[in-house]
């Protein structure tokens, strides 16, 4: 039998660690072990696979090998972001008293060592971790069983302090998610549970998540939360639906626990109404590729070709309303007329733009400041911002009437606290270190104390060369030189062959020796340690009062977070503006109008993104018109059936529509001659959908699944913009199912709709259905191929140019041969029939590929003959040359 042996005692540092991993599930333990952080255990396997680092060991625990790894401190940054992007928390825990203190104790004492913060994907605060232009935001689902509402979202960009609550239907979830758009999530496995058994998510919808405790919801614990954490009536938590409660209470008791005590200041949450906004569902949204394309790049994107921001903060408001744009006519052109306004004064707006660009991120800079985390130069931020937004109000005095948005801005810029701005500019140095702890960030001449310090400070290194000048003299050692390092302090350096002479008499009192190097010799004197402890203290009493300043210019600033965070949202608000205005001032866009109406009337629309492309490649983009307006008396807006062949220009005409939409909503102009949009309420687009595969569903059924989302939600207000629905499937239900959409579009709904098809037959609904008009993209055919136009034009299709589109894409002749051949006796034979039955007879009749020889060219091929009598090897360049022309001649 095996002898049982006692558990071996744990060593001091390994009950520490156990204790602190304990309290702390779910992260790994960032152990601060000198100038390293150390992982142990599975945290080491996971960090070192996840970082590529190497995992070794460090001694045994209960008979076997603790596994280990460590990352330097001084890029434990690097490391940090690359744990965090993968979904990994991480708990830093840091030495929190000098090892001095520790040894007092006895020699096998360890250091006293807690967790100081916890860092996830959605609390970061420092910039090395957060990308400049998009916000970063922590979300929390509730679900209430028996309360007003379903589920409730809150989310908070703990860097900016900006929060947000919104009261949601099941169905509106995983939409709401995809337009927020969260870097983590938390919520309760009861929460997940019911989405899943809901089908509310594909899972690979579901961000970086995280299961809390049922109790992290409590709504009741939750009114506590908020009232600690929105203090003197700042907001009241009762307005909340118990849902929204709940949820806001988890995000800020989740922000609370990962920062470790220090007080996170958040705005009062903005409460959300889905009915404020367009609705673009999670599908639209990627299949318009507004924020990213379907490959998840930023390039191709509508938002990368519309973003001319010149600030980080501009850039995630301008992002956000992207994401949301609005659904009332009024606030839509009370955002244009300030657009409209700049647009009309390039002078003005080309000012303000080169102003803002200095104007440095100020919500941010203000967090770290509050969480005790910021340094001088967030300091210096804060004031320069404030200056610049001084600055930036003077010039609005050009604009006489000046628009309601711009007024507003003007007024709110112009009341930026003007002697913040002054202090900071004469406390702060130029040259600002990162961390006040390192000091020097005073400006000579603000703190006649700090100066007198300062003063004696470098009086003292005045002594320290007369010092060395007495000391060359006494010793009569020309090169004798004081000298400073961080081991030994101030010391007295002689060359080698000069030490042995302070070693001896008379010199041998004052001159103590402290090292031999291989061609010098240092030394220190009474004299020289006294100067020392002066010049240190000197140093401390700086660093002390400099520390002091630091903490009352912070103050300062703090206690003007309400007017500074108004002062950060009016200065991104001016960016996106003016960004707008040169956007349509130099790329020729044109403002939209906008009204309550069904209308839809674009006149020369293009495409935002590929314009850019086409214009990149030398040619020239055509635009085309769109009216899909109707009226209620007629049941509704109007429905464009476009047909056309693959590469006619398609999905480009259905997608530059909804994005003229989205773009006019969001209060931009937009990329035609002119537009008239009555306020949409919804934009459904399904353009070419691709496979879900990975996520376990055919093409066939994501297009179902999509298409009844849009037949059940959407409105007459609604702009749906449909691309070959059916496809999945085989022709005749394909076919059917198309039908009956169009149909129900048409008939049911009523709402602006495009809908590109490869259905020839369904074009014969414009006959039956009123409001459904037919529209083909243009081609002409010359000499055997063809050529797209790009335009639409009224009418259908007649043919689809499949085996030319075939070619051009290069699929090799015999195919292509044999293709027309099928289809010449497909087109002959079952002219005017309509059933696959028959379809399949008349393919039964054909011959098959495999012996078809007339598939190949009959006879020998001159083409071929004479490559095969080419020898390349044999050839000079002016025969190959020759040789390739007589080829062309060939064919
Ligand atoms: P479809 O959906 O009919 O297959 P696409 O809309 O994908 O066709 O267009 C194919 C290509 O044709 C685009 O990538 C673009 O290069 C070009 N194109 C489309 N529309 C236009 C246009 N209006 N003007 C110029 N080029 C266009």
């Amino acid at each position: 039998s095996v002898p049982i042996s006692p558990a071996p005692a744990l060593t001091p540092m390994m009950a520490q660690y156990f204790e602190i991993k304990a309290v702390n599930p779910g992260y790994l333990l960032f152990y601060r072990m000198g100038d390293f952080y150390e992982l142990f255990f599975e945290d080491a396997e996971i960090a070192s696979a996840a970082l590529g680092i190497v995992l070794t060991k460090r001694g045994k625990h209960l008979g076997e090998d603790i596994g280990m790894c460590g990352v330097p401190i001084h890029a434990a940054n690097d490391y940090l972001n690359k744990l965090v992007k993968l979904g990994h928390r991480v708990a830093i825990c840091e030495q929190v008293e000098d090892p001095a203190e520790a040894k007092k104790r006895g020699s096998k004492s360890v250091v006293k060592r807690d967790v100081v913060r916890l860092i996830t994907a959605g609390t970061l605060t420092e910039d090395d971790h957060l990308d400049a232009r998009a916000s970063n935001f922590l979300a929390a689902l509730a679900m209430v069983r028996h309360g007003e509402t379903d589920f409730a979202l809150a989310w908070t960009d703990v860097s900016t302090g900006e929060s947000f609550t919104a009261d949601l239907a099941a169905d509106q979830v995983q939409d709401e998610l995809a337009r927020i758009d969260p870097a983590e999530l938390i919520l309760s496995e009861a929460t997940r549970l019911a989405l899943v058994e809901r089908h509310l998510f594909a899972p690979a919808w579901l961000p970086i998540s995280h299961i809390a405790p049922a109790e992290s919801f409590d709504s009741e614990v939750a009114g506590i939360v908020l009232r600690d954490a929105f203090p003197g009536g700042s907001f009241d938590a009762s307005a909340l639906s118990r849902a929204a409660r709940s949820a806001l209470g988890a995000v800020v008791a989740y922000i609370s626990d990962s920062q470790k005590g220090v007080g996170v200041a958040l705005r009062a949450p903005v409460l959300g109404s889905t009915a404020r906004s367009m609705a673009i569902d999670q599908a639209t949204r990627a299949s318009l590729e507004l924020h990213q394309t379907q490959r998840g790049q930023q390039r191709g994107s509508l938002r990368n070709a519309i973003d001319l921001t010149v600030t980080a903060p501009g850039s995630r408001l301008l992002s956000a309303r992207l994401a949301a744009p609005l659904a009332d006519a009024s606030a839509i052109n009370e955002r244009l007329d300030a657009v409209s306004a700049l647009a009309g004064d390039t002078m003005l707006n080309g000012r303000l733009r080169s102003d803002l660009k200095a104007v440095p991120d100020l919500a941010r800079a203000l967090t770290r400041l509050a969480l005790d985390r910021g340094g001088p130069r967030d300091l210096a931020a804060i004031g320069k911002a404030v200056g610049a937004a001084l600055a930036l109000s003077t010039h609005f005095s050009r604009l006489d009437d000046a628009p309601a948005v711009l007024a507003r801005l003007a007024a709110t810029l112009a009341a930026a606290p003007a002697p913040l701005a002054s202090e900071l500019t004469l406390a702060l140095d130029d040259d600002l270190p990162l961390f006040s702890r390192d000091g020097g960030f005073v400006r000579k001449g603000y703190d006649q104390p700090l100066d007198d310090e300062r003063a004696l400070a470098s009086e003292t290194r005045a002594v320290v060369a007369a010092l060395q000048a007495r000391l060359i003299e006494e010793t009569d050692v020309r090169s004798l030189k004081i000298k400073h390092n961080g081991v030994l302090g101030y010391f007295v350096e002689v060359p080698a062959a000069h030490g042995t002479r302070l070693l001896e008499e008379p010199h041998r009192q004052s001159f103590i020796h402290r090292q031999t190097l291989a061609n010098a010799m240092r030394f220190t004197t009474t004299e020289l340690a006294d100067l020392e402890g002066r010049i240190a203290r000197a140093h401390e009493a700086a660093l002390e009062i400099e520390l002091r300043i630091f903490a009352s210019l912070r103050y300062d600033v703090l206690t003007r977070t309400d007017a500074l965070r108004q002062l950060a949202d009016a200065l991104a608000e001016l960016d996106v503006t003016t960004a707008l205005a040169h956007l349509a001032a130099t790329r020729n866009y044109a403002r939209p109008e906008i009204d309550t109406s069904l209308a839809f009337d674009i006149r020369a629309g293009r495409h935002p993104v590929v314009e850019d492309m086409v214009r990149a490649e030398g040619q020239s983009f055509v635009a085309n018109d769109a009216d899909l307006s109707g009226a209620d008396e007629i049941g509704g807006g109007r429905l464009w059936l476009v047909t056309g062949p693959n590469m006619g220009g398609k999905s480009t005409f259905l997608r530059q529509n909804a994005l003229i939409a989205i773009l006019a909503q969001m209060g931009s102009f937009v990329p035609a001659t002119s537009a008239h949009i009555g306020v949409i309420d919804r934009v459904f687009s399904r353009v070419g959908a691709s496979d879900d595969i990975a996520h376990g569903r055919s093409t066939f059924m994501v297009e179902m699944v999509e298409t009844s989302a849009i037949l059940n939600r959407a409105t007459r207000r609604s702009l749906v913009v449909l691309d070959e629905i059916g496809r999945g499937t085989a022709t005749f239900d394909g076919l059917s199912i198309a039908w009956a959409a169009v149909e129900a579009l048409h008939e049911t709904t009523g709402c602006r709709a495009l809908f590109a098809t490869h259905f020839h037959e369904l074009t014969s609904l414009a006959k039956t259905l009123s409001r459904v008009s037919n529209v083909t993209m243009k081609v002409r055919e010359w000499e055997g191929e063809v050529v797209f136009l790009h335009e639409v034009g009224p009418g259908a299709a007649d043919r689809s140019y499949g085996i030319q589109v075939a070619r051009l894409a290069g699929l090799p002749e015999p195919v292509l041969a044999r293709a027309r051949q099928v289809l010449d006796i497909l087109e002959q034979r079952s002219a005017g029939t309509a059933s696959s039955g028959q379809k399949a007879s008349v393919l039964d009749d054909l011959p098959l590929f495999a012996h078809q020889p007339a598939a190949k060219p009959a006879g020998p091929d001159p083409v071929h003959a004479a490559l095969d009598a080419v020898r390349p090897d044999e050839m000079t360049p002016k025969q190959a040359i020759e040789a390739l022309y007589e080829l062309k001649k060939l064919r």
